[in-house]
Formats: structure tokens, sequence, C-alpha cells
């Protein structure tokens, strides 16, 4: 029999703050060291950014973080949620050490963005991913097992969590891997959290089940993996479920509802536990805080202020940059990168500017295929930022010019940029220094084309009668007479003029 996956993925993200959720202790996941007045830096430890709030003294009273709640409606408005004019918040129940409240402040029933949805493209298809909601809420402190006893930390507790629920929607590892990756780079491009999946800041819970192919409806259990810290592990582990869940089906048998753990290191899900409904928590509103209400005017400038989205990057860097769709996408899933290449571009058009340079309209493209190419390999081999590395786009400007004004061969051009990327020197200097300059200056080359068919009588005649491989001959005659350094092109043009 064939089953489809039905895949839902609740996604926590750590938002940026100075402060934490509802008090002013400082949001342990800044990475600012915290400083005294004098300016001396304090080194961070267990249990240092804490307060009666966050650690549930009696009669300590929350007071919400409007940073955060900003934050979290800057989410909504880049996911094209609706942002719920009222929402509030409630109290989640449950007992475990490192809650030290005995219940979590989260938001059951109006949370603060509603319906929304986020466009992905898996293998050149468009799908739309539903969003259920996106909620805040606060995050738990951290237990540390070791030597036989368990330690608490709660520098992490009381710190503010979005956590985006979606719906059902996504049919494929491959689906939930490209949602995630998008998911992150808004993120960053707004800003609200650095999403690094390794550090915890963004965290990803997968609810996989399947259903017979051709039935509409939800499966009647529900599955839901937890502890992948990357991208990878992610899809690994909803291929796993699908595989397990399908044996278990054609076995006549219905898989539990039950929580279950990716472990890594076997590459397999084990059971957890069996699955709470939300009864268990006993949820009930917050009577400690105000309910939030926004008003049209708040919102409207808030959406005034979006910073630019990738989609909105990828469809203008097309548009000014002339480039391809293909390599847009690619360029705006790294924001430093397209920065970088940004940078560049400016580099050029003022230069395009100023010397009126032929065809304008091929510098993007060909700025980008070094970007995409050498430079990114370069970055990666490195482990270096765009903005890290010593060829600044002043340089890298120079170089996408002197390649297009045909004083370097690409492959001339490749030694430049090695050595450009190790000491930052301009690439004019280098391709003095190193000898590479190439001959491009048509009085020199047509020099050089009269004398090879001067002295090649018998390679002339031949030219004209076979064609392609004797003229081939010319051409490298010619190059040996300009010493390997001639432009081959221009070397073409101007054998096939003087043979005419
Ligand atoms: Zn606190």
């Amino acid at each position: 029999m064939n089953y489809e996956p039905v895949i839902g993925l609740e996604v926590h993200v750590q938002l940026k703050t100075e402060s934490k959720m509802f008090c002013r202790s400082r949001n342990a996941e800044s990475s600012e060291p915290v400083r005294h007045a004098s300016g001396e830096a304090v080194a961070d430890g267990p249990n240092v950014n804490i307060c009666e709030i966050c650690t549930g003294q009696p009669g300590a009273l929350p007071v919400i973080n409007m940073e955060a709640v900003k934050k979290a409606v800057m989410v909504g408005l880049a996911l094209n949620c609706k942002i719920e004019r009222y929402s509030k918040f409630d109290r989640k129940n449950y007992f475990y050490p490192d809650l030290p409240k005995g219940y979590q402040i989260s938001q059951l029933d109006h949370p603060i963005n509603g319906r929304g949805e986020l466009e992905i493209i898996v293998d050149g298809k468009v799908r739309k991913i539903g969003i259920t909601r996106a909620h805040l809420e606060e995050d738990a402190g951290k237990l540390i097992h070791s030597g036989g006893f368990s330690l608490v930390d709660y520098n992490r507790a009381g710190t503010p969590l979005l956590e985006i629920v979606s719906e059902p929607d996504i049919k494929t590892s491959e689906e939930a891997r490209v949602y995630l990756q998008e998911l992150q780079n808004i993120m960053r491009y707004l800003g609200v959290s650095d999403a690094d999946m390794e550090k915890g800041h963004l965290r990803c819970d997968a609810n996989v089940s399947l259903r017979k192919v051709g039935e509409n409806g939800l499966p009647p259990y529900k599955v839901e993996v937890k502890n992948m810290n990357s991208f990878k592990a992610v899809a690994s582990a909803i291929e796993y479920e699908i595989k397990r869940q399908a044996e278990v089906l054609q076995s006549g048998q219905t898989p539990k509802n039950e929580t279950r753990g990716w472990v890594d290191a076997d590459s397999t899900t084990v059971s957890q536990r069996s699955k709470e409904e939300s009864q268990d928590y006993r949820y009930f509103p917050e009577p400690d805080l105000p309910t939030l209400e926004f008003t049209e005017e708040w919102l409207a400038d808030l959406r005034r202020r979006l910073p630019e989205l990738p989609k909105a990057r990828q469809v203008r860097f097309m548009a000014d940059y002339n480039i391809t769709k293909k390599d847009a996408v690619q360029l705006v899933a790294y924001k430093e990168l397209g920065n970088y290449f940004e940078q560049v571009m400016s580099e050029l058009s003022e230069w395009l500017v100023v010397d009126k340079a032929g065809d304008g309209n091929k510098f993007g493209q060909v700025a980008l295929n070094w970007i995409l190419g050498p430079f990114l390999s370069a970055l990666n081999e490195k482990k270096l930022l765009p903005d890290e590395c010593k060829v600044t786009p002043e340089n890298f400007a120079e170089l996408v010019k002197l390649i297009m004004q045909g004083q370097v061969s690409n492959l001339a051009a490749k030694e430049v940029f090695t050595k450009m990327f190790e000491t930052g020197e301009d690439p004019s200097v280098l391709l003095e220094d190193m000898g590479l300059t190439q001959v491009s200056d048509e009085g020199v080359i047509l020099d050089a084309v009269r004398k090879v068919l001067a002295e090649n009588p018998k390679g002339v005649e031949d030219a004209k009668v076979k064609g392609e491989k004797a003229f081939g001959f010319l051409v490298g005659q010619t190059m040996k007479e300009l010493k390997g350094k001639g432009n081959p092109q221009v070397i073409n043009e101007l054998l096939k003029k003087e043979l005419k």
C-alpha cells in the first residue's frame, strides 16, 4: 500500500533582545558581555542573568518587554500573518526543575500572530506552506547533568521565544528543510534572531504521520520528533520516521501517539514519552499581565519600517543587475554575501558612469560568477564571512573590471584572485608584479599577426583551404609571439581579418 507523509513543523526562535521577556535581566543569548559602570567586563557564568521575576520568587510581578512584542509582530508581518489586534498571555502549567515558576507564560487562544503563509520553491515548484500561528512565550532554564547529580542554570529562564507553528502542509523532508532555511533567512533579514540551529537559536520539532495516498483527512495518530539541531538532522529524522511508520502501518498496526527523540549518532528516533494533550497543561489566562492591543497606526508604522526581505531582494537583484533567477536565489540565501555583491556592484556602477564602458549589462553576471565561484569557495574554506576577508569590494570590482576590459585572462585572473585573497593587495598591482597582464592592444597584436603570417606562407594556405584546425595553428603561433599573454579574442578577430 502507498502512503504519503503529512508533516507540520513547530519552530522556536530565540528573539534577540537586550532583556528577558518579562523582567529586566539580561537576555542570556545576547553576545555582548555584561559590563560594570566602570566598563570592566564581567565574565558570564551560570545564574548571573537572573532576578526575582525570572526565578519565580513569591510576589514578583512580570512586565511585558515591548521590544520582544515588536520583533514578534515583525515576524508576523514577514510571514503574511493576520496580526491579532487583541492578544493575551496564558499560563501553561507543568513541573520541571528548569521552570522555576511551575508554569510557562505562553499564549493559548489569542496568539499575537494568526494565520499566515510562507512561499518556498522546491525543485523549481512554488509551494505555499500555511502558518497556523506565531506566538510569544518564555524559554525555560537549562539542566546540566554531570557526575551523578544535576545542576540548573536559570540564565535562559524567561528569555523571549517566538513559536511558529506550520499547517500540516509539508510533504517531503526536502520541503521541510527548505521551509526552515527560508524561515532562518527571514529572521536574519529582519534582524530579530541569529537563528543559528547549532546554537539553539532556532529549534525545530516535527510532527510526522502518514496517510494512504488519495485520502484527505489528517491521520488518526501523530508522532512528534524532537532534538534535531541542524537542517540535515531534521531532514534525516523525517526520512527515518516516514520509513518506520510505513513499516508499522504495513504490518496492520497504527503507530503510537508519542514524542520521539532524534539520536544523531545512530541516525534513529527513540520513543521518549506518550504525547501530552493540551488539557494536561491546565492552561488559564495569566492574571498578572494586561492584554495586548495594537493600534492601526502602530502596525502601519512597523510595516513601513520593515527591512527588505529575501524575496523582494531577489526580485530587485534580478532587475537591477541582470542576473539569473537561480543565482539570485542562491545569493539572497546568504545575506552577507548579498551585501558584499551590492557593494561590488556599487563600485562598478560608479566606474561605468565615469568610463562610459560599453556593455554594462554583463557586469552583474560576471561579478556574480566570481562571487558565487572562487570567492565563496575561498570563504568557506577559511570559514570567513565576506566582510572578514581581506578582499575589499573595491578591489573585487577592480578585478572584474580588468577581466571585462580584457586586461587579464580568466585563468590568470584566478591566480590573481588567490593572491588577493591571501594578501588583500590591489589586483592591478598584482597583475604587474606577477607578469600576468594580458595584451589586448590591437596595434601590438596586429604586428604579431602580420609577422606570423609573413613567416608562415604554408600555414596561411592551409588555413584558407582546410579551415578550423589550420587556423588554430596560426592562433598558436601568434600567442607564442606574444609570449602567451595575447588576448585570444582579439587575436582571433585580427587573424580572420588579415586572412580575408
Ligand atoms: Zn529576571
